[in-house]
């Protein structure tokens, strides 16, 4: 039996990377998907294509998760064609990275738009229509970095750290009308995010994690579709930690010519 067959997914940035594995995946299991992108139009629509051969409803929305309105006029699109959002992952993020005395302010309020006032946008919206239906399940995509912070990651650390403390009131707030709310917590993805690594910088990684591997999109995924799926009624409020913690080392954000 599929574990989301006659539910619908709203997932924010499933045109790359760690969403796109995650609508892939839904779409598996059985889900109906809708999902968003910023620029990715044409791969966005391949991933459309790949989805309904599967079998599935599948949609792809150009829509900024930071912008206010953009949210609410998306959440209106996804409920006029599917007609119903039963679990919402605020997947979208970006990174920033420079060291606190290089970092400007433009690049501290870009990382908490798009990574953390997304979540609220996207939240806001769509928890009427859950608490309407009385049921939902909204999984956040914070970061390991939230957590242990990082060097040359304040920005980022700050918003995902800020995803952890918006899940956990809402997973108080609504949890008594059916609605759940979740973190999952990546450590180190394979993704365009994370690409420049050199071979040596891939290999200390590895031995730091426990697995001996770098995590893949469909790792994350994975622990998406149990808290997303009937498997995970009674989890709430929770922190998953999917792998393990990364150490940015300094000179892999040099490399990246982010400092
Ligand atoms: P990615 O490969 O860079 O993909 C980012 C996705 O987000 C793309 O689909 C992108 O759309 C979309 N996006 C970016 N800004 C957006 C906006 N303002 N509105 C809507 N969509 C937007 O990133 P990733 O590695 O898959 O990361 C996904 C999530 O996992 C992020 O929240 C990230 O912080 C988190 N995470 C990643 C790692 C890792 O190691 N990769 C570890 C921990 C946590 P376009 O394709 O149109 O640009």
């Amino acid at each position: 039996m599929k574990l989301l067959s006659g539910k619908t997914a709203l997932v924010t940035g499933g045109s790359r990377g760690i969403g796109e594995a995650i609508v892939k995946a839904y779409a598996a299991q059985g889900a109906n998907v809708a999902f968003t992108y910023l620029s990715s139009e044409e791969r966005a629509m391949a991933i459309v294509a790949s989805l309904e051969a599967m079998g599935v409803k599948a949609k792809a929305y150009k829509s900024d998760a930071a912008d206010f309105q953009q949210a609410e006029q998306l959440t209106e699109a996804v409920l006029a064609d599917f007609g119903t959002i039963d679990i919402l992952i605020n997947n979208a993020g970006i990174t920033k990275d420079t060291l606190m005395l290089r970092m400007n302010e433009e690049q501290w309020d870009e990382v908490i738009r798009v990574n953390l006032k997304s979540v609220f946008n996207l939240t806001k919206h769509v928890l009427k229509s859950m608490l309407k239906q009385k049921s939902g399940s909204i999984i956040n995509m914070g970061s390991v970095v939230g957590v242990f912070g990082n060097a040359g990651q304040a920005n980022y650390a700050a918003s995902k750290a800020g995803i952890i403390g918006f899940s956990k009131s809402i997973a108080k707030e609504v949890g008594s009308r059916g609605i759940r709310c979740n973190v999952i917590t990546p450590g180190f993805i394979e993704t365009d995010m994370t690409h420049a690594l050199t071979e040596d910088q891939r290999k200390a990684y590895e031995a730091n994690i426990p697995l001996k591997r770098l995590g893949k999109g469909d790792d994350v995924a994975n622990a998406c579709i149990f808290l997303g799926s009937d498997m995970s009624t009674y989890v709430t409020g929770q922190v998953v930690e999917c792998a393990w913690r990364l150490r940015i080392k300094l000179s892999c954000l040099k490399r990246k010519g982010t400092v």
